[in-house]
């Protein structure tokens, strides 16, 4: 039994991604052993986070002044060419690979049939007005983790996203949606893999 405080913690801790009961306490015990002013200084960091903020176009976090995220003011990537991932840390770890020169949308989440509540989150709905509206974008490049629930958030985008393609084709507009190549592994989170990894599922898309 932990002293209330500690439980308190833990209860929250164990909800971030990874980590376990144990773990939560080992790294609650590890604080205490540190000094106030550090403790003080990660309380402080965690009360900043709510200074960022979600591009309005592309739903990426950032900190900038502008409304829109650097990738999105950028006028020199290929506004042809978008690329859908489920959560900000695959546009990281994308991003630093340099391979692709489009642009993002992050939908905030992959879904999960065990979970409908998961299909409102989806901003979904936000990509597919947008991509209406737009005369420019010619590929959408699907790049969802080589999971389970990413190979399901793919099936359900490409479902909606299809009446919007088959009008563009109709019309005679260029269009295609791609998922990333073989090469990530089955069962691998795209914000794991390496650059050599991505970038050859990135050239084999289809
Ligand atoms: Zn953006």
């Amino acid at each position: 039994m932990y002293p209330e405080r500690i439980q308190k913690l833990i209860d929250m801790l164990i909800r971030l991604p990874g980590i376990g009961p144990r773990q939560a306490a080992r790294l609650i015990y590890r604080l205490l052993d540190e000094r106030d002013d550090f403790r003080e200084s990660i309380s402080s960091g965690i009360l900043g986070l709510k200074e960022l903020k979600k591009c309005v176009r592309c739903y990426k976090t950032h900190e900038d002044k502008n409304t829109m995220c650097k990738i999105c003011r950028s006028e020199t990537r290929n506004s042809k060419v978008y690329m859908i991932v489920e959560k900000d840390m695959d546009l990281d770890t994308i991003e630093k690979t340099g391979v692709h020169e489009g642009f993002y949308f992050v939908l905030g989440g992959a879904l999960s049939p065990l979970m409908p509540e998961s299909y409102k989150h989806i901003r979904l709905k936000n990509f597919s007005d947008f991509l209406e509206k737009d005369n420019n974008v010619e590929e959408v490049i699907l790049a969802t983790s080589a999971t389970t629930e990413g190979d399901h958030t793919a099936q359900f985008i490409e479902k909606i996203l299809s009446p919007i393609i088959n009008k563009k084709t109709s019309l005679g507009k260029p269009f295609n949606i791609t998922r990333l190549g073989r090469g990530l592994s089955t069962g691998l989170e795209l914000e794991y893999s390496d650059r050599e990894t991505f970038k050859s599922a990135y050239l084999n898309r289809r």
